[in-house]
């Protein structure tokens, strides 16, 4: 399959892209790893005129510790995510989701920026984002803005984003002491992608109850989901067996999942809580054990 002809023109700065993506206007995309765009481009989805390479831009790589804040930069490959010290040490349910990404292929060219920013509602890296409480940060012309992954995705494949900006970077919230994260997904047999998946971020407290907990789930609709019914449930409780199993059953009580060829509602909602259960449970382990 061949996408209808196309421009290419590199970037070598976040403000020569925003300027060509002025001049080129509604008609230009940008192009980070490719490995969504080009299959879309390919089965003529999308058909842009110009191609904005940011795949030249330096100092889009990399996570740093800023602050109480971990950085990574948008073209930051998922590989790297998962392979990252910092990332595996200081959150390692964001190295879960990047290390189950596609093959070893796709984990090598694609980028977190490309996966935030196209919003696929079958993608890992969003959910664990949310769980995370992760913010984005968006370059335009007129500045900077952040927002948070709560607000970001909006729908399927949309996202709170223009089409002006550039998000430059990933920020996630150090967690404090007592934190632990995880992330599970049951991926397509075919293509990998996520049926269902779990991202969590839990904090106890020295008494072992749940200080907080955030818990975002994937495939059960447009975009990620939290699972509000679990947070609650886990919320200032004993964090038993019984009550994270009673916690992770509410997982997909909000959520209206759709039936496709693989995976019916009542199966997609019943993974949801098994998921979501070993999510919490993988999250709670890495919380005994970075502070024992
Ligand atoms: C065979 C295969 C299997 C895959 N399996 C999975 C999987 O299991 N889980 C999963 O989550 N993903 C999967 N993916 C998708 C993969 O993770 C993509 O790399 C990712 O979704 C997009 O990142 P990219 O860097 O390739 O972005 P691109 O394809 O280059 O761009 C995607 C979109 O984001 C926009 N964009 C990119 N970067 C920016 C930026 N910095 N600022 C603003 N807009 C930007 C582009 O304009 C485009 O609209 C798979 C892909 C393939 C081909």
């Amino acid at each position: 399959m061949f996408p209808a002809s196309f421009g290419y023109v590199a970037a070598h700065s976040v403000e020569e892209a925003l300027e060509l993506l002025t001049q080129q206007g509604e008609d230009a995309k940008l192009l980070a790893g490719g490995h969504s765009l080009i299959p879309a481009m390919k089965l003529r989805l999308a058909s842009p005129r110009t191609l904005i390479d940011l795949g030249t831009i330096s100092g889009l790589r990399g996570a740093r510790i800023d602050g109480d804040t971990l950085a990574i930069g948008a073209l930051t490959v998922h590989a790297d995510v998962a392979s990252s010290d910092l990332v595996r040490k200081r959150l390692p349910g964001l190295a879960d989701a990047a290390s189950v990404i596609g093959d070893v292929q796709v984990r090598n060219r694609g980028t977190i920026g490309g996966s935030v920013a196209h919003a696929d509602p079958a993608a890992d890296l969003p959910v664990i984002l949310t769980a995370l409480n992760a913010s984005f940060v968006l370059q335009s012309m007129s500045g900077n803005r952040s927002v948070a992954a709560d607000d970001f995705f909006t729908d399927f494949y949309t996202t709170a984003m223009t089409a002006h900006e550039v998000l430059t970077e990933i920020r996630v919230p150090l967690p404090p002491a007592g934190s632990g994260t995880a992330y599970v997904k049951l991926p397509h047999p075919a293509s990998g992608y996520v049926v269902v998946s779990a991202g969590v971020l839990i904090t106890r407290q020295a008494s072992g109850s749940c200080a907080s907990a955030r818990v975002a789930l994937g495939g059960l609709g447009s975009g990620p989901i939290r699972a509000a019914g679990t947070e609650t449930g886990l919320q200032g409780k004993s964090l038993t067996p019984e009550v994270i199993a009673a916690a992770a059953a509410k997982a997909a009580e909000n959520a209206d999942p759709t039936e496709d060829s693989y995976a019916s509602a009542e199966y997609k909602r019943q993974v949801a809580t098994v998921y979501t259960r070993r999510a919490i449970e993988a999250a709670l382990k890495r919380a005994v054990t970075r502070n024992s």
